[in-house]
């Protein structure tokens, strides 16, 4: 495999990340080596009976990528595109996001290849419980902790724990995070993302003496992380909100977008286009307008070396995981563009996750303040965990990301005599 990620394969853009750290911290081809591959992987197959009688069947993984600190922790995706490859780089992203956090958890991540646009509640649920019967063996709360990622939410993880409980015999709650409140879920959890990158964001700007109160946004995707994050870039900061898109379109409004109206727009149409008080904006030069922040929150890889040069944001929210290639990180450290690298901005979520296991173990659940109070607590003390990793090596936020997490990666596979 060349060095060069030339290539728009998310694994082997992050296998060069890796390489790279490991050049940073001076690591032995032992500790390489371990580190460039995942430890474990599970491909399935699986039947579904669909509404109308006849039966597909559907491609899934889960890839556990290093449990060195802790059991396997990571998302499960439900996307058309989904590729081992995709997988395999997103449960790397979830080793290092969980360390660099602190969380005494390694990463993993899933996915099945199915686009849910096309699908009914019913097929949904059942390709839901056909995963898990699948996968169910290789999990536990214990092994192997899945939770929403894109396109899945905390109605499909509800079905996930009520089959794995039928499995096991009894309620395994803990199995699944991100599950609805009723279930087990955590207060702040829906949110979480969004939130821990805003907090992030809150200290970036006070970095680089942004005003928050007076600064613009643009907004790449309108899920769940594009959406908490316009709305509480509002409420919190008081910030404008000038563009956004999702998958099928893009809107503005120089003036600030109004979120909620949107969001309902979105529920009833599936999309933004065409929302009322706005007018339609060319996606691809939302990641080029002129705006103080741009938000990263849909899918890897649309930050590259083919426009990443025309990107004019101050700071940069990296809420989707991966959205910028190696060679557009270059580009934009050479702009002196601030970027809040993915696996600390977007770390909210399974830090959430990571609360939601303690309050399951326990069977005591904790209030909303609680949770964002110590989510503000982590997620700024990883940001200048970072920042000053960043000043002290002189590298990129990115690199400095990499540096803290793969360190205490490599701490634990030497303690436990891996390595
Ligand atoms: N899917 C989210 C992520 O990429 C959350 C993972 C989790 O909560 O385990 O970080």
């Amino acid at each position: 495999m060349s060095d060069s990620a030339t290539t728009n394969n998310p694994f082997h853009i992050a296998q060069k990340q890796i390489r790279d750290c490991a050049e940073i911290l001076g690591l032995d081809d032992s500790a390489r080596e371990v580190l460039l591959r995942p430890m474990r992987e599970f491909h399935v197959n699986f039947p579904v009976r669909m509404d109308d009688g006849s039966i597909k069947v559907f491609e899934g993984y889960r890839v556990q990528y290093n449990d060195a600190k802790g059991p396997t922790k990571g998302g499960i995706r439900f996307h058309p595109d989904e590729t081992i490859d995709t997988v395999r780089a997103l449960a790397a992203w979830m080793t290092w996001k969980c360390s660099l956090l602190d969380l005494p958890l390694g990463g993993g991540k899933g996915g099945v290849v199915c686009n849910p646009k096309e699908l009914s509640q019913q097929e949904l649920e059942r390709i839901s419980r056909g995963y898990i019967k699948a996968i169910g063996q290789f999990i536990s709360p214990t092994k192997d902790i899945p939770a929403p990622d894109v396109y899945t939410n905390p109605q499909i993880m509800a079905w996930m724990v009520d089959e794995y409980s039928s499995i096991m015999g009894n309620n395994q709650f803990g199995v699944m995070t991100g599950k609805p409140l009723p279930l087990g879920g955590s207060p702040g959890r829906a949110d979480a993302t969004a939130r821990g990158g805003m907090y992030t964001l809150r200290e970036a700007a006070q970095e680089i003496g942004l005003d928050l109160s007076k600064a613009t946004m643009a907004i790449q995707g309108f899920g769940n992380a594009g959406y908490f994050a316009a709305s509480l870039a509002t409420t919190m900061f008081g910030s404008k909100i000038v563009a956004v898109c999702d998958s099928i379109g893009a809107v503005g409004n120089k003036h600030g977008l109004d979120v909620p109206k949107l969001a309902e727009h979105k529920l009833a149409t599936f999309s933004v286009a065409k929302c009322e008080g706005t007018e339609d904006v060319q996606d691809q030069s939302l990641m080029e307008m002129d705006v103080d922040v741009l938000v990263l929150a849909a899918l890897e890889g649309v930050l590259t070396e083919k426009n990443a040069d025309r990107v004019k944001a101050k700071i940069i929210v990296e809420l989707a995981n991966g959205p910028t290639t190696p060679e557009a990180d270059e580009i934009l450290h050479r702009k002196g563009i601030h970027v809040i690298p993915d696996f600390l901005c977007n770390a909210g979520g399974v830090t959430v996750s990571y609360f939601e296991m303690v309050q399951n173990a326990y069977m005591y659940y904790w209030d909303e303040k609680e949770v964002h109070e110590k989510l503000d607590t982590r997620m700024t003390r990883a940001y200048y965990e970072v920042l000053n990793t960043s000043k002290k090596f002189q590298i990129n936020m990115r690199q400095a990301a990499y540096v803290v997490a793969v360190e205490r990666v490599v701490e634990a596979m030497r303690l436990r005599g891996w390595i």
